[in-house]
């Protein structure tokens, strides 16, 4: 008798993730999830204004970088 592993098909977890990073600063202000969520990487590290993203520390605009697929939060950056 051959066991075989049943895989349950459930839905995979997936956060597509924009790194959102301050030029002024030179460093990754935090994330954005699925378009929609922001994720500062430190508290009060992004403000919205009129929707745009800034830097919490200079209130410069923040720009994209990276974007990715992750399976998990752990993953993202
Ligand atoms: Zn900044």
């Amino acid at each position: 008798m051959t066991l075989r592993e049943v895989e349950e098909p459930r839905e995979r977890v997936r956060i597509a993730w924009l790194e959102l990073s301050c030029l002024a600063c030179g460093e990754v202000a935090g994330y954005i999830e699925d378009d929609r969520l922001v994720r500062p990487v430190y508290p009060g590290g992004i403000r919205l204004e009129r929707g745009r993203p800034r830097c919490g520390r200079c209130n410069a605009l923040l720009f994209g970088g990276q974007r990715g697929v992750a399976l998990s939060r752990q993953d993202i950056g």
